[in-house]
């Protein structure tokens, strides 16, 4: 366990003094562009803390968007990173191999669902791994439309960008984006009330009629939308897209980056339906905060690339195999999928709870130690950003991180670490009430 002190410690307003100096120095020196939720500096962080320059220690229930999942500075991750950085840093796995990159590709393939045979490759980052799932799709089906979803976030590259839906602010003024890329419905329960029989129906309907089967290379979807509100689409509709592409010689990929290695109380979000994806792309929570993605999938399908046309310069480095490793290691020895499941009854609970108090909160959803509310006009399906904004600043003044998401703003998402205490999560559960009281 981590030595930091497990306890919500404000010692100053938040952001403190030092927080709110190097805030200044950072509008000075870096890109506006790079926005930060949330501006107090970090100088520690472990367990379900984050404590800042000013000697404050947070409750953290965002994980750095997903990817601390098995706890910050995680004790096998640094003992691995540690002995890996003393014994070489890097050398590019396309020039001279290590057996880290290797290792970690046997483990991905034995991870991921699908008793079939596989391959994985790896990279730096979510959307990276995003665009090397379409090339391998392209090359597999030698088709090149490529299908995405109402909602979806994929990444903030010149092909991602074109795959995610939300204009503000991940696309406003960076276009011409990437073509033949075709957006269908999503299953939405909460605003849609299909069924996912149904759901799926209209998307594929829209599919064939505007794209064409024998045009279509993949389907790109994530099994439960991250920044696009966590939205888990009804039961069956995974399923019913993913028997269509087998009819219809798509690729089926999983955008896996959010919801995979057990933030959802399932090694992946789509061992909950018993989906098996063609390909399943990695990110976030792979290697406790160390640049590494992966895309993994049917060896026939992942082998259709020609040798040399995957790659880059740093994916698959070293350290961050080591830390994957070590993070895999802790899943499975720390039970870390139960304990996702466990928090994931905890938080939905007390939110279930502040609902039957608080018409405001729409909805309570998610799986595991993904969870959200969407916040509402009281009475109403009617979106309320500006409640979800006021929410969360409450939240963090009182010392507790929540993320915002949602095609409309108005989703409060929680992703704690799987390292948090039963008390802490308690307490910080308790901060969000208050943070529901005070904002009227
Ligand atoms: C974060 C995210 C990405 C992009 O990952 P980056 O590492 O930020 O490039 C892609 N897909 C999903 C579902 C994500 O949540």
């Amino acid at each position: 366990m981590t030595s930091l002190p497990q306890e919500r410690r404000l010692v100053t307003e938040i952001p403190g003094p030092r927080s709110r100096e190097l805030q200044a120095r950072k509008t000075a020196a870096v890109a506006q562009g790079v926005g930060t939720t949330l501006p107090v500096y970090v100088t520690a962080a472990g367990g379900g803390v984050l404590v800042d320059v000013d000697g404050n220690s947070l409750i953290d229930l965002g994980s750095g968007i997903a990817v601390t999942t098995v706890g910050n500075s995680a004790p096998r991750v640094v003992e691995a990173v540690t002995e890996q950085v003393a014994a070489f840093t890097h050398t590019c796995f396309m020039v001279t191999p290590y057996d880290g990159y290797v290792r970690v590709a046997e483990e991905l393939n034995r991870l991921t669902p699908g008793e079939f045979e596989k391959r994985s490759a790896l990279f730096n980052s979510g959307a990276e791994a995003v665009e090397n799932a379409v090339k391998i799709a392209r090359a597999y089906t030698r088709k090149t439309a490529v299908v995405v979803f109402d909602h979806a976030y994929h990444g903030r590259t010149n092909l991602t960008m074109a795959m995610t839906a939300k204009n503000m602010p991940y696309k406003s003024g960076f276009g011409p984006f990437a073509s033949d890329v075709y957006r269908a419905p999503l299953s939405y329960p909460y605003r849609d009330g299909l069924s996912g029989e149904e759901a799926a129906a209209r998307a594929i309907e829209q599919v064939e009629s505007q794209v064409g089967a024998a045009n279509l290379a993949a389907i790109v979807i994530e099994p439960i939308q991250g920044e696009g509100g966590f939205i888990v689409p009804a039961p069956g509709f995974l399923a019913a897209l993913a028997a269509w592409c087998r009819e219809n010689d798509v690729v089926f990929v999983a955008d896996e980056v959010q919801t995979g290695f057990a933030r959802t109380g399932a090694m992946f979000a789509v061992d909950h339906e018993n989906v098996v994806p063609d390909l399943v792309v990695s990110a976030k929570g792979i290697a406790g905060g160390l640049p590494l993605s992966a895309v993994t999938g049917r060896a026939e399908i992942m082998d259709a690339a020609h040798g040399g046309g995957l790659g880059g310069t740093y994916g698959g480095n070293p350290l961050a195999c080591a830390a994957a490793l070590a993070v895999i290691e802790t899943i499975e020895a720390d039970s870390l999928v139960d304990r996702a499941a466990k928090i994931g009854g905890q938080l939905t609970e007390r939110l279930q709870a502040l609902q039957s108090r608080d018409p405001r909160i729409g909805e309570v959803r998610g799986r595991g130690a993904m969870v959200a509310v969407e916040l509402v006009k009281a009475g109403t399906t009617e979106p309320d950003a500006d409640l979800t904004k006021k929410v969360a600043a409450a939240a963090h003044e009182r010392g507790v991180v929540v993320l915002t998401c949602g095609t409309f703003g108005n989703v409060l998402r929680f992703l704690p670490p799987l390292s948090i205490s039963d008390e802490l999560l308690a307490e910080a559960c308790d901060v969000l009430d208050e943070a529901f009281g005070v904002v009227a």
